[in-house]
């Protein structure tokens, strides 16, 4: 914090209820009140929209007397609109939970409208492949490409030029495209892969949990394999992501 900035934090914006975004605020509160001592007496912001303050109560750990305790400190204050503009200082920004709710139904897209950067997490990091099973996406396929789009829509371009995944390189819209043609051609290798690989039969392992997984490696490390020469060079190539996505895509081409 201190390599930043040599001021107090005044006020927290949480993302999304992911741990590992917002597991740390308790920490960060108390280095703020040790080193600023005045300001802690004045309390800090903390804002965030209802569907995360939702899921801070419903994550919470109860006692054996009935009393929540929830892991992370509760917002001060929490929006129920699908946007809002706050404002710290001279500093604005402007929160919007997208209709996708690609990854989480709660994760906020933050906008900083003067310097044109978006916050928007564990929906992209440049150079890296998506982390596994998309980073734990919540409605892969349809949502996801859904805020992806939006990001790179007529109406919201135009206001942005770069972005922070918040695991990786800041980014450009790009990127978005890249992400998006990612998906594209994983879909279409998948398809393809999945039209010209034999049924093995069910009655040789004796148990369908078994077949099942077997045909679903089949599937997913030749897709990898038809990828390789497009996307070999991108981190996280080789570790078994490839197959975690095409798995995402195979479930939704046989159940949906
Ligand atoms: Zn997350």
């Amino acid at each position: 914090m201190t390599s930043i900035t040599d001021k107090p934090i005044s006020a927290i914006v949480y993302s999304h209820y992911h741990l590992d975004h917002i597991g740390g605020t308790d920490t960060l509160i108390e280095l703020n009140n040790k080193k600023y001592p005045s300001k802690a007496k004045r309390g800090l912001r903390i804002i965030a929209s209802k569907q995360v303050n939702d899921n801070i109560k419903q994550y919470a750990d109860f006692s054996n007397n009935g009393s929540i305790n929830p892991k992370v400190p509760v917002p001060t204050e929490t929006f129920s609109k699908r946007m809002k503009t706050i404002n710290f200082g001279n500093q604005k920004l402007v929160l919007n939970t997208l209709k996708g709710a690609g990854h989480t139904k709660d994760n906020t897209l933050i906008l900083l409208p003067k310097e044109r950067v978006l916050h928007f997490v564990d929906m992209i990091n440049p150079d890296q492949l998506p982390f596994y099973n998309f980073a734990g996406a919540e409605h892969f396929p349809r949502g996801y490409i859904r805020d992806l789009n939006y990001l790179i829509s007529d109406k919201f371009c135009a206001k942005w030029d770069f972005i922070n995944g918040g695991h990786g390189n800041i980014g450009t819209k790009t990127d978005i495209y890249k992400l998006l043609d990612y998906i594209h051609d994983l879909t279409l290798a998948t398809k393809e892969v999945l039209n010209s690989t034999n049924y093995p039969t069910i009655k040789a392992d004796g148990n369908h949990f078994i077949w099942f997984k077997r045909w679903q490696n089949t599937i997913t490390k030749s897709v990898k394999e038809r990828l390789r020469n497009k996307y070999s060079h991108m981190y996280g190539f080789d570790a078994g992501v490839v197959e975690s996505h095409a798995a995402m895509v195979l479930n939704e081409l046989i159940d949906h």
